[in-house]
């Protein structure tokens, strides 16, 4: 349930609800809005007397959110949350492009791909260190070496970074070294990791399962958010689907669909959500076109020996190309790039 206060409450009669809720036995999430304070009742679906609130001085009425998500969701919170990492705003009018390797292979692969996404114009490194790989023969990533490479690459170009972390007992490790924790497709409903990133104190990018419904990715938002840690960037990568010529297939659709459902800032991967490198370039403007907040494309200076997804990796020239590319989209849709 939330609590809309009037327009005119002041900062007493704010509080005094906000108590008698606590009362009740219930956790209270306060949303001050340039017009109005809304108070968020956090709790079980316990029943509570909405007729008692609503006879409280400076209250103006009670809305019940039927959603299953509570704090992730639009009603709670009306306005778009922005997440600042390290100078870069996530969520507001300037879009963010994320870029790098699937994964981190060398110091020389991760510097060269690190400046070359710069110079075109991105504003936050990705790179693998830990990969989640469908066969335990592949390239399973440098590990902390990766971390290590990362933190090199931002010192040396000033971009922050985000990376994958794929067990709960890691979330120290790569909080040391990582501005934004990854949780991948394949951990997103891995509760364990959801409870130890929620209490991080690192931005989370959260990518939806690939077989998981739009519901189900704001859920886990919930349990991030009910742990503490409100600055979640939801992404977009695919789902499968029947569809054999794509690797995943790319729901556009769920982009507007969650800035409706909720306040967070929404991303799409295009590389993921395709797996082919020609089709990245026409899906990130769908993207932006959409509404999406920014994207986060795999680039590799030769995609041809990269030791992961090379098939859905641009080369920085069509990386850059691409970014141009976005630039009449994003003024198009009001934002700027
Ligand atoms: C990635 O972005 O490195 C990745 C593994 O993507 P996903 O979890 O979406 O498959
Ligand atoms: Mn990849």
């Amino acid at each position: 349930m939330i609590v809309v206060m009037k327009p005119d409450a002041t900062t007493a009669q704010i509080a005094n609800v906000a108590a008698r809720i606590e009362q009740m036995g219930f956790r209270v999430h306060l949303s001050e809005g340039v017009e109005r304070t809304i108070i968020g009742v956090i709790g079980n679906e316990r029943p509570l007397d909405r007729e008692q609130i609503e006879r409280m001085d400076g209250v103006e009425r009670t809305v019940p959110i039927l959603r299953p998500f509570k704090l992730a969701s639009r009603e709670f919170h009306p306005h778009d949350t922005v997440v600042s990492v390290n100078g870069v705003t996530i969520g507001g009018k300037q879009l963010v492009v994320m870029a790098g390797p699937c994964a981190v292979e060398s110091r020389e692969q991760l510097l060269e791909t690190a400046w070359a996404v710069k110079n075109a114009g991105a504003h936050i490194l990705r790179g693998g260190a830990f990969k989640p790989r469908t066969s335990p023969y592949s390239f399973q990533g440098l590990g902390e070496e990766g971390l290590r490479l990362l933190a090199l690459a931002r010192e040396e170009t000033g971009l922050p970074v985000v990376t994958e972390v794929m067990e709960p007992q890691m979330v120290p490790l790569v909080t040391s070294y990582a501005d934004i924790l990854q949780i991948g497709a394949r951990n997103m409903q891995n509760y364990a990791l959801l409870h130890a990133v929620g209490k991080a104190q690192r931005p989370v990018l959260l990518k939806r399962g690939m077989m998981s419904t739009v519901e189900e990715l704001l859920m886990a938002a919930e349990y991030i958010l009910s742990h503490g840690n409100d600055r979640i960037i939801l992404c977009e990568r695919g789902i499968r689907t029947f569809e054999q010529y794509t690797r995943n297939t790319l729901d556009i659709s769920a982009v507007p669909l969650i800035k409706q459902l909720s306040h967070l800032p929404v991303i799409v991967d295009p590389s993921h959500g395709t797996g082919k490198w020609e089709l990245v370039e026409p899906v990130s403007r769908a993207a932006i076109a959409a509404g999406a907040d920014g994207l986060i494309i795999e680039v590799h200076p030769r995609p041809e020996e990269a030791l992961s997804d090379g098939a859905q990796s641009l080369k920085p020239s069509r990386f850059a190309a691409l970014m141009e590319s976005l630039r009449p989209i994003a003024e198009a849709v009001g934002r700027t790039l």
